[in-house]
């Protein structure tokens, strides 16, 4: 065992050492009485005992149960693995080492306290399979523990919602959990809510759950909104642009505006003067939609089209993203660019950041083999401290030094040879590309050399999961992008050990180290030998997108001959780096981005917290009318704000259009009225009361509420979810201001304060005229048919 890591804290090997000691104490008992331990715990529990306090014996309880039923005995780095993560940490375990059995023991000690642990991966397929797998040790000991996600192919919709999140441990994905929180708070009655508390969860791969996918919201998209068919007006006036005259891209074309000069032009080819008043406001939006849609997104890059319309990809592993829709209006912009039909924009309902799901558990913790390099901004944004885990045999595996090239295709070249040369031989090759499209190119000169190889993209998960398993057999070559059948063990087949064991090679430096380090790790694990090694140009898209300006000069003058293709003139000190720093670049943009994303989140986490409160207590209160009475109060004044000094005619149509609309004015309202707010306002509270009072005439108390409840959560979801739709909009405004006055997090937030307060006058207005104007009629079976005004 390779425990000699100075880098883990001390006391890990402290109470690892006495969680090994109990073993012999659990080995003797008979499975009966193993099994009995969980009630025995969950007593302990209830008598007030700490989960901290149960830590050492529940874990060597766990332990236990994996090797009886699994016939895997949890190694002592997998114990100081589990440690670390009970308290709270991030647990950096190489690829390899069992991170899915380490997962076993918090898990279990978590599940007992009951529902709320969840096990969370960014992958369905492995969501089910280590449900099952695992699952079997939890159920043995006593547990509840499901899947939160269908079998690969399962319809989501069929599941049962209430047994999963009734169970003690939950296996699930980032995306199924953070959907059905959204749901569970649109729905309409308790019953139809099954979340049960956010206890524990321990995130596995946590950089791909955290970082890799936090720029991307969840969102549930529902009710079409008009229509527009300026998308392809925009698409034809963009195309006639040209960049660094018409508009400007930023370094990484992930940003780029228009010039004035630009402004001109487009005011020409549509004929119209004003452009950026707020008469076209509609119009030039849709042209920076379709600006965005041209130059920051690449197809078979960021997106495939094929039967399906067009798919967003995961750039880590080229997987279509399932469910992920691009932001208000982009989606269009770039059906338009492609020129297939325009799909229906749909208003946003509900909408969450994955670090804002996250961040709502009380226990939080995780595991991956690469976390290292980004553990300041997992400590910054999550309170997470990256401890690294020893290996549990010493690594044998080389990592090369990466070799530079001038051109891809003498990279590619070099690549092939390289794959040629080890499959001669019967070593498994793993060759990574950056991009599908990339793959495809790699695929088809394999073709071209008659090197027989699996190709991994854009597929379903269960089939990448199959194929990369082999790849470690004898001859086996398979391509893939970066991060492809991540969480899939590759074993090495016989007699590959002596051939050096799995060669990785990867045709290209990802944006991130991280990545990169993901790659290697495919290879060698648990002590095996293995070899990687980079092949980089500098073509690549890192260099091309970050790396610094002279290269780019350089790559000129190589394009006309004018430089050298080896060259020897510049010191090998300036390329040698290159790589490093460009990564460093991507890195930092990569990690401003994501904490953008967590600023412009905020706002809507904070009014979505209210939100969610104020629902639960519509749901839950036995009597609402403390509720009533405020909601009664803000509608009034609503309506005094905007008439402060109503006339007869004024305030005799607000109560017909909102309190009564079979009144007889002039039997309440004085012919000499005159308007003074102070009365006003208690006049008509005082009416809404009546009124409900009338209403509430012929109907029991149980009724009564249930017909309160109904209104007031019809008015609260309407209001909140064009609340939803203003925030997206108004940040998609905000981020594409390219006048550089203003801050645009401020503006977004001012904008996004106000629409609230205005939100609110909107929700208590339109429960009024529920409440008030809706006609009802009681069924036979209790139930209430309403009718909204
Ligand atoms: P990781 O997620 O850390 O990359 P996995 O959880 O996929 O690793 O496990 C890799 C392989 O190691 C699996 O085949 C698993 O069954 C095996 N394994 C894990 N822990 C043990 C153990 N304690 N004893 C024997 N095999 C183990
Ligand atoms: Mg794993």
């Amino acid at each position: 065992m390779a425990l000699k890591s100075e880098h883990t804290p001390q006391r890990y090997f402290r109470q690892m050492k006495a969680v090994t000691a109990l073993a012999p104490k659990y080995r003797a008992m008979s499975d009966d009485q193993l099994k009995a331990q969980t009630a025995h715990f969950r007593q302990q529990l209830a008598a007030g005992q700490s989960l901290n306090t149960l830590k050492i014996p529940a874990f060597a309880v766990a332990r236990e149960a994996d090797r009886r039923v699994l016939g895997l005995f949890p190694f002592d780095v997998q114990v100081i693995g589990a440690l670390v993560m009970q308290d709270g940490n991030v647990a950096e375990m190489k690829t390899g080492e069992g991170k899915t059995l380490t997962a076993t023991l918090p898990m279990y000690l978590n599940g007992l306290t009951g529902s709320g642990n969840f096990l969370v991966t960014a992958n369905e397929y492995l969501a089910y399979r280590d449900a099952k797998k695992m699952g079997k040790v939890y159920r043995w000991l006593g547990l509840t523990a499901v899947a939160g996600v269908p079998p690969t192919g399962g319809d989501p919709h069929d599941r049962d919602l209430q047994r999963i999140y009734k169970a003690d441990i939950v296996y699930t994905t980032n995306s199924t959990l953070g959907f059905d929180y959204l749901m569970d708070n649109l729905a309409g009655t308790t019953q139809d809510r099954f979340l049960q508390g956010f206890h524990f969860a321990l995130l596995d791969e946590i950089d791909a759950v955290l970082l890799d996918s936090a720029q991307m919201p969840l969102i549930i998209s529902g009710a079409p909104r008009v229509r527009s068919n300026l998308f392809g007006i925009a698409d034809q006036v963009i195309r006639l642009l040209k960049l660094d005259v018409d508009f400007e891209r930023s370094s990484d074309h992930k940003k780029v505006w228009f010039t004035p000069a630009g402004i001109t032009h487009m005011s020409e080819y549509l004929g119209l003067t004003g452009l950026l008043t707020e008469k076209h406001r509609t119009l030039y939006q849709h042209l920076v939609l379709a600006l965005k849609a041209h130059q920051t997104l690449t197809r078979d890059r960021d997106y495939v089209v094929d039967d399906d319309g067009i798919s967003l990809l995961d750039l880590s592993n080229g997987r279509k993203l399932a469910g992920m829709k691009l932001e208000a209006g982009l989606h269009q912009a770039l059906e338009a660019k492609e020129q297939v039909p325009v799909s229906t924009q749909t208003r946003t309902m509900a909408s969450i950041t994955f670090q804002n799901l996250f961040r709502m558990f009380s226990h939080l913790s995780g595991m991956t083999g690469t976390a290292m390099t980004d553990a300041a901004e997992l400590q910054e944004t999550y309170r997470l401290s990256v401890i690294p885990v020893p290996t549990n045999k010493p690594s044998q595996r080389i990592d090369r030094p990466d070799q530079l090239f001038m051109t891809t295709d003498t990279k590619l070249e070099h690549a092939v040879a390289l794959v040629k040369q080890a499959h001669d031989k019967g070593r498994p090759v793993l060759i990574e590309t950056g991009s599908v499209s990339l793959s495809n190119l790699f695929s088809r000169i394999l073709l071209r050399d008659e090197i027989p190889h699996n190709l991994l993209n854009a597929r379903s998960a269960a089939k990448e999961a199959l194929i990369v398993k082999e790849a470690g057999q004898l001859g086996a070559v398979t391509v893939a992008t970066s991060m492809a059948g991540r969480g899939t063990d590759i074993s090495l087949g016989p007699g590959v050990k002596e051939l050096g064991g799995l060669l990785v090679v990867g045709t290209e430096r990802m944006n991130s180290a991280r990545v990169d380090n993901q790659l290697r790790g495919r290879s060698g694990r648990q002590g095996a030998p293995g070899e990687t090694i980079f092949l980089v140009s500098i073509e690549d898209s890192i260099l091309l997108e970050h790396g610094p300006k002279w290269l780019r000069k350089y790559r000129r003058q190589l394009a006309k001959n004018e430089a050298p293709a080896h060259p020897s003139w510049i010191t090998r000190h300036r390329f040698k780096h290159l790589i490093t720093q460009a990564q460093h670049n991507a890195e930092r943009e990569d990690r401003q981005s994501r904490n953008q994303t967590l600023q412009y989140a905020e706002i809507m986490r904070v009014q979505r917290d209210t939100i969610y409160a104020t629902r639960q207590t519509i749901m839950t209160q036995p009597d609402l009318t403390p509720l009533l009475t405020s909601v009664f109060k803000m509608a009034t004044n609503a309506f005094l704000r905007d008439h402060p000094e109503p006339t007869r005619n004024v305030l005799a149509d607000y109560v017909l259009n909102t309190i009564d609309n079979q009144l007889v004015i002039a039997d309440v309202i004085d012919q000499q009225w005159t308007p003074q707010s102070q009365q006003t306002a208690k006049f008509l509270r005082r009416l809404m009361v009546d009124q409900l009072q009338k209403k509430f005439k012929n109907i029991n108390e149980d009724q009564q509420v249930y017909f309160e409840r109904m209104c007031l959560l019809k008015s609260l979801d309407n209001a909140w979810i064009d609340q939803v739709d203003m925030l997206q909009q108004l940040r998609q405004i905000a981020t594409n201001r390219s006048t550089a006055q203003h801050d645009p997090l401020l503006e977004y937030l001012k904008d996004g304060r106000r629409s609230f307060a205005n939100m609110k006058r909107a929700f208590a207005h339109q429960a009024v005229q529920n409440l008030l104007l809706s006609e009802f009629n009681f069924k036979a079976d209790g139930t209430i048919d309403v009718t909204y005004p």
